[in-house]
């Protein structure tokens, strides 16, 4: 059992979905037979390797769990962390296969977890760990672009996915589509653009579709825009970062509190998220930045009144005791299992709206669905069609002016006559996706009386989607 937040309340992380995932089945009335085919993970594999660190060998153990098949490749993130055991890995597989449904990717749901604290290592040792992890993972048949695609998660990025995909590489030179087997890519080494900032961008596309339902809104005590919205965020990690980022810079919204490992800092006019990053890099953490007040509490500052709460550090930090006290009206969980099923009751019983996981930080899945598609095509997003679009741009503006006699003003011209690159269609795809996803899971809540919130609709449709692959394919 973990040692979390949820392991510490007696049920862990695993139990805790199972539980949303058997009231989602309840409420659906599923065939007993599918809803425990859903609810089990299909395979996992754990490893053990030594590495040779400072001259001793030291034992890695790591594990990489497929909760379903049904779509291949099972896909899904690589976390390194110094808290990471199989049932978390398990439980996150099972977000991913409800996750992928939901924003409909055409993948089944895996994950991966090595324990480790990467900040004890150097870069080199790092290199070798991951490579090591990789090769043990690809030999027993858990990482090809056909069956089994990580990414990154909490404590790893492009750099790791590099090492891991050169690894493949190395071991299928024959494997044309060798590209495919990882995503999260560096760009120069086969990722898409836009797939590192996706997660962050995915939740304030959510954000923004909210905010286009005034009906929601209201459900949630607000009204109006994201502009001037008190936002508290939990992690300025790469989901942290570029959500609070994008929320500040483009939405207008005041990013009030930022929560770090050593504490929080408060500024109640909003903070400079970039400032705050770059102070947390320097530094190691958020005390002593200046253009906030530091909290060494950072859990009390979950507490404080704000208008958006987005914790995106870890699983587990809104429990049964601390729900009651929770201010946010509206919950965005950019982190996987921030919220333990015993505290969404709670929420739920004081009238707290959850943007849950699993669409919330599906933004990640999506572009790496685009990435993947790219590597097999193996041709940029916009490489063809880019000029052609800009030259016949350039043809109906030219018509327009014909006929009208009117001079077409710059700032209209520059737009009409530009095609789209690849940040421009990677941005517009999830776009679609985000804001389809919660179209629908707006439109269930709405049309099912026994449906009370976000999360259940989401489900909902996520579990309807793999239901009926069963029903139709067999499991
Ligand atoms: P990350 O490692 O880049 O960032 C995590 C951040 O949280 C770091 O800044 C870390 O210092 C901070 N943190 C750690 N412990 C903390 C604590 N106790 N209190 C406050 N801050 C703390 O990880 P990430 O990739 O941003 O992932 C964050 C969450 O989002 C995880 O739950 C992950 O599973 C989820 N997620 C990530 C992605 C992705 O694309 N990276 C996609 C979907 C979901």
């Amino acid at each position: 059992m973990s040692d979390t937040k949820y392991a510490q309340q007696g049920m862990t992380f695993r139990q805790s979905v199972e539980h949303m995932v058997d009231h989602a089945i309840e409420i659906m009335e599923l065939d007993e037979g599918i809803g425990n085919a859903m609810k089990v993970c299909q395979s996992v594999v754990q490893v053990s390797f030594p590495v040779e660190i400072n001259g001793k060998a030291e034992i890695f153990t790591g594990w990489r769990a497929t909760h379903s098949d049904h779509r291949l490749p099972s896909k899904g993130g690589i976390r390194f962390a110094p808290i990471v055991d199989q049932d978390e890995v398990e439980a996150l597989a099972a977000l991913m296969t409800y996750k992928c449904a939901i924003v409909d990717v055409p993948f089944g749901g895996s994950k991966g977890g090595l324990v480790i604290d990467p900040r004890q290592y150097e870069r080199y040792q790092l290199e070798a760990i991951t490579r090591r992890f990789a090769r043990e993972l690809i030999l027993k048949g858990y990482l090809s672009p056909a069956q089994n695609v990580p990414a990154p998660d909490m404590g790893t990025g492009p750099r790791e996915m590099g090492w891991m995909v050169d690894t493949y590489r190395q071991m299928f030179p024959n494997d044309i589509n060798y590209m495919g087997a990882l995503t999260g890519k560096p760009v120069e080494h086969g990722g898409v653009r836009g797939r590192n900032e996706a997660t962050g961008r995915g939740v304030q596309y959510a954000l923004r579709e909210l905010f286009r339902h005034p009906e929601e809104l209201e459900r949630c005590g607000l009204s109006g825009s994201l502009a001037g919205k008190r936002v508290i965020v939990q992690g300025l990690g790469n989901v942290g970062y570029y959500a609070a980022h994008f929320l500040e810079t483009e939405d207008d919204c005041l990013i009030t509190a930022i929560i770090e490992r050593d504490g929080a800092v408060v500024n109640a006019d909003g903070l400079d998220v970039s400032a705050v990053r770059d102070h947390v890099a320097e530094t190691g953490g958020v005390k002593g930045f200046a253009g906030g007040e530091y909290r060494e509490d950072g859990t009390a500052v979950l507490e404080m009144a704000c208008d958006i709460l987005i914790p995106a550090a870890l699983e587990g930090v809104i429990t049964a005791d601390n729900a009651e006290r929770i201010q946010a009206s509206l919950i965005a969980e950019a982190a996987n299992g921030p919220v333990t099923f015993a505290a969404d009751k709670i929420l739920q019983e004081r009238g707290v709206e959850i943007l849950p996981d699993a669409y919330c930080n599906a933004g990640g899945v999506v572009v790496s669905y685009f990435e993947w598609i790219r590597n097999l095509n193996h041709v940029r997003f916009g490489r063809l069609e880019r000029r052609f679009h800009e030259a016949r741009g350039e043809q109906i503006i030219a018509a327009i002016e014909d006929a009208s006699g009117v001079e077409v003003p710059e700032h209209l011209r520059q737009k009409l006559a530009r095609g789209a690159d690849e940040f421009d269609l990677v941005r517009s795809g999830l776009d679609d996706s985000m804001r389809l996803a919660l179209q629908s899971i707006i439109a269930v809540r709405r049309d099912n009386p026994k449906i009370h919130d976000y999360r259940m609709a989401a489900y909902a449709i996520a579990i309807e989607k793999v239901a009926r692959h069963y029903r139709d394919i067999g499991f």
